[in-house]
């Protein structure tokens, strides 16, 4: 017997060093679902305008079942650089992917929290829109959308197959969902923790939703927001000169005007452009004035909210397929999308402003049994704090050189004060598209202020506590002086604490390179 002594010792060892490592280290699976532009006011866990009209049942389970953001924002309001500060936890002059348009491909060589996870001993990939120009780095799988300039496609669209290039047929957001669920149950490797991130096309313009979901609201008037007939009194230079309005920039296309008869493909494609700049669009010669401005919207609208519908469809998808293979204890799930977005707020559509509809992004996690299920949380989190807060959950330190910092303490424990108390934000892409001036600001919890510079010199302070809609411009009242002082000050702050105080020439520069005219 005394013969195996030694062994018995080593498993016992062996048993003390896991059993101690697996106190100390959860290594829970990650699910990261993203969607394109989709509002937080269009998911009916937040409460919004939408909510009976269009509810999301699956995502507000996601929130009964876990934690809802209030006031969870982006950086950069725009779609690839949104993504970039994701994965890089880093603002967009850190990690140098500022615009969609005319700027550089995405450095894949820097670090992101994918790779942490995966020289961690994760499993990882990236299913559905990327959109970043280079290849995605730091996944031991992708399959991500190509064409119309890394948008892809809403119908038969052309995936990226692990450098493969394939069409598939079908519906975007379905197969995102199919693509998503194969991997988890076939292709991934079981031996480890996984981390995938689903990212749905949808619902980015030109909305087109699945088929059995057209005439979805046929019959119904979709309810209007308070800003619908904003006229930009106070924010003239600025929100008043935009090429994104409901009522004179949706195309043809967006709009889907019938193809009018005896068009040949070449006019036809240029008809459907029409609007982009402000062209008259109509379905019909007699609507005109309000009553055409209200049809655009619906029409809108609709198609939007349609894009959503399959959206939820897939997270039910997803989270049946959690509960039915016993990964749904395990496994954190987030639900998010880039940016937010204008649903006839202001009178528009798209995004890019530091006002609140496009700033703010939608927010869930849930993380059954660790993280209390249905509570609400008001702290002010940012999108660069997605891969510092992951990291941490996942039991590894986020490196110093990340911008963002970890909120997983407010899942975890019920302090709901003193997170972060002011937040920084810097837009850059312009003219193109839609001719919003490049800007750069700070909220706190009561007022918002911002700087537009590019060709203008303009400053705009909000009120959010007595003005929530930011209609009024009060950057010139007497009554907020000593306001507008203070808060210079802690934007000042802000910009030195992330390296962001360069002078205008700099960021103008940067909107000035590769820049395309309208
Ligand atoms: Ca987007």
């Amino acid at each position: 017997m005394n013969r195996n002594r030694p062994f018995y010792l080593f498993v016992l060892g062996m048993v003390a060093v896991f059993g101690l490592f697996g106190q100390e280290r959860d290594t829970p699976n990650i699910i990261f679902i993203m969607s394109d532009d989709h509002a937080s006011h269009a998911i009916s866990a937040y409460k919004g305008l939408y909510k009976d009209v269009a509810p999301t049942p699956n995502i507000d389970r996601l929130a009964d079942e876990g934690m809802l953001f209030n006031n969870a924002f982006c950086t950069n309001s725009i779609c690839g650089p949104s993504r970039a500060a994701i994965l890089t936890g880093k603002y967009s002059h850190q990690n140098g992917f500022y615009k969609n348009e005319g700027g550089d491909p995405f450095d894949s060589t820097q670090e992101t929290f994918p790779k942490l996870l995966q020289r961690d001993g994760y499993t990882t990939a990236v299913i559905g829109k990327w959109h970043l120009w280079s290849e995605p780095t730091g996944f031991d799988y992708y399959k991500y959308h190509t064409l119309n300039g890394e948008q892809g496609s809403y119908w038969d669209p052309v995936y990226n197959d692990n450098g493969a290039h394939i069409q598939e047929e079908g519906y975007a957001t379905n197969l995102t969902g199919d693509f998503a669920l194969e991997w988890l149950e076939e292709k991934r490797d079981k031996s480890k923790p996984f981390m995938l991130m689903f990212q749905f096309k949808a619902p980015h313009r030109p909305w087109y939703p699945d088929s059995k979901y057209e005439k979805l609201f046929d019959g119904v008037e979709i309810p209007y927001p308070e800003t619908f007939n904003d006229d930009y009194a106070t924010r003239e230079l600025t929100a008043g000169k935009t090429m994104m309005t409901i009522e004179k920039h949706l195309t043809n296309k967006d709009l889907k005007i019938r193809r009018p008869k005896g068009m040949s493909d070449t006019e036809f494609k240029k008809w459907q452009r029409l609007g982009d700049k402000g062209e008259h669009v109509s379905p019909s010669d007699t609507l005109t004035g309000m009553a055409l401005k209200k049809w655009k919207y619906q029409r809108y609208i609709k198609d939007y909210l349609a894009c959503i519908r399959s959206v939820d469809d897939n997270v039910g998808r997803l989270l049946d397929y959690l509960d039915k293979s016993g990964l749904s204890k395990n496994t954190i799930v987030v639900y998010t999308a880039d940016q937010g977005f204008y649903l006839g707020d202001h009178g528009w559509y798209d995004k890019r402003f530091m006002y609140e509809e496009s700033l703010r992004m939608p927010f869930i996690i849930r993380y059954s049994g660790k993280v209390k299920a249905g509570r609400k949380n008001d702290n002010t989190i940012l999108n660069i704090d997605f891969a510092p807060t992951l990291l941490d959950m996942a039991g590894l330190r986020p490196p110093k050189e990340i911008q963002g910092k970890s909120f997983a303490p407010l899942l975890f424990n019920t302090d709901k004060t003193g997170f972060r108390k002011a937040m920084y934000y810097h837009y850059y892409e312009y003219p193109k598209w839609h001719s919003v001036q490049p800007h750069y600001g700070i909220r706190t919890e009561r007022y918002k202020l911002i700087h537009f510079y590019y060709d203008i010199d303009v400053w705009e302070l909000f009120d959010l506590e007595k003005d929530p809609n930011e209609l009024t411009n009060v950057y010139d009242d007497l009554e907020y002086e000593e306001v507008v002082k203070k808060l210079k000050r802690k934007l000042s702050r802000l910009q030195r604490e992330y390296k962001a105080n360069i002078p205008l020439e700099r960021m103008r520069a940067v909107t000035d390179k590769g820049r395309i005219e309208y």
